[in-house]
């Protein structure tokens, strides 16, 4: 399938999602995540409109961060896509992707935090980062458990380069997406909880959660940005 016409299916989908949960298409922004294909590919989701990319890991992603544009094109986010980084991170290699990539999903420890001030500052910018919560509770997730949430947005403020813009999580994998939805249900809680509590700024709206197995749950309950990988731009064997 082109990606034309696979991004016109999901497309579909969200809409239908939102119909269903009352929110209008333009609260949901949507990461192509790229880590799975070429670079070719990754050109032509670009092309066909995919303005958000997003990868797991800096050294599959650093190829395609140069050929779609690079240090050349880092002033002006026009003509080159807006980079996520949704894997996680070891703090040694914050300095080689911050400054490239905009959003940072996977933020889940202070350490990285630190990392990620200090090469912020040194560039004089701010990052735009997701807290990363473990909601479901499993040892193979990464994230912060929902109970640290509060003093983790606390201990924050120490890192002023650093913009927390909301929460992320990975729902556990699930034969039957509905299952997920008490995941959603929680992170969107406990964005809402620490809203109240001021425990964190104005700017501390969003959530990222849903991918492609899941994403339509996600998005009834709240989601304000979907990771869409092997839906929307395929995985290698796709490529052929
Ligand atoms: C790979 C990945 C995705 C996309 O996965 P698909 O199921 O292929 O959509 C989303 N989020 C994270 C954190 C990932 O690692």
């Amino acid at each position: 399938m082109s990606i034309q016409d696979r991004i016109q299916q999901v497309e579909r989908r969200i809409e239908a999602a939102c119909l269903r949960s009352g929110r209008s298409r333009d609260e949901i922004g949507i990461v192509a995540v790229t880590k799975y294909v070429s670079l070719e590919r990754t050109k032509e989701a670009f092309e066909n409109g995919l303005r958000q990319l997003g990868e797991n890991r800096w050294q599959d992603a650093e190829p395609k961060w140069r050929a779609l544009g690079g240090d050349e094109a880092r002033e002006e986010a026009v003509g080159r896509p807006i980079w996520h980084f949704i894997g996680s991170l070891q703090s040694r290699k914050a300095k080689d992707v911050i400054g490239k990539f905009e959003y940072i999903h996977s933020l889940d420890r202070l350490s990285l935090a630190e990392a990620i001030h200090k090469q912020a500052v040194r560039l004089g910018l701010h990052v735009s980062c997701f807290v990363q919560v473990n909601v479901s509770g499993e040892d193979s997730k990464h994230g912060i458990g929902p109970g640290e949430l509060h003093t983790f947005l606390e201990s924050l403020r120490a890192y002023p380069s650093i913009k927390p813009i909301g929460l992320m999580t990975m729902a556990p994998h699930e034969a039957e997406a509905e299952a997920t939805r008490p995941v959603f249900r929680r992170l969107r809680e406990l964005r809402d909880e620490a809203r109240a509590a001021k425990a964190a700024s104005e700017d501390f709206i969003h959530l990222s959660m849903g991918m492609s197995g899941d994403f339509e749950v996600a998005i009834e309950e709240g989601a304000t940005w979907i990771r869409l990988g092997s839906i929307l731009v395929g995985k290698e064997e796709d490529e052929q």
